[in-house]
């Protein structure tokens, strides 16, 4: 998932990389099996995504993919400390790569839904932990 990220940042698929994103914060929740930390992911991930659509500065990433391998490689490792830390810096990045004062709204939002357009595909249940 971190790396499908990465590829459509770099080909500059923003709309899609801007939703895996997302995805990984969620995923995260989910691992963690906390139902009250998983609704709350879903309706937080989706409204930030719109800000980030709309007011982040650039072609770059918000989420930084190296931060999320960081992450993984934490929570592999049992170092919750070390997770919580990173979490912390990851989530002070991407406020500060959101410019919001100025008009410099885009036009990403359609390219974030755009996926919603296609016949519809139902999930398949994971079953990674
Ligand atoms: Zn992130």
């Amino acid at each position: 998932m971190v790396s499908d990220e990465r590829d459509s940042f770099s080909r500059g698929d923003r709309g899609a990389g801007i939703r895996l994103s997302g995805e990984f914060h969620l995923k995260l929740a989910e691992a963690a099996k906390n139902a009250p930390l998983i609704s709350f992911q879903r309706s937080l991930v989706s409204q930030t995504s719109l800000i980030i659509a709309q007011y982040e500065s650039g072609n770059r990433s918000h989420c930084s993919y190296d931060e999320h391998t960081q992450l993984i490689d934490a929570i592999e490792a049992r170092d919750a400390a070390l997770a919580v830390n990173l979490m912390m810096h990851h989530m002070d990045h991407i406020d500060s790569k959101l410019n919001l004062d100025e008009e410099s709204a885009s036009d990403d939002l359609h390219a974030v839904f755009s996926h919603l357009m296609l016949p519809k595909k139902k999930p398949g249940r994971s079953t990674a932990v």
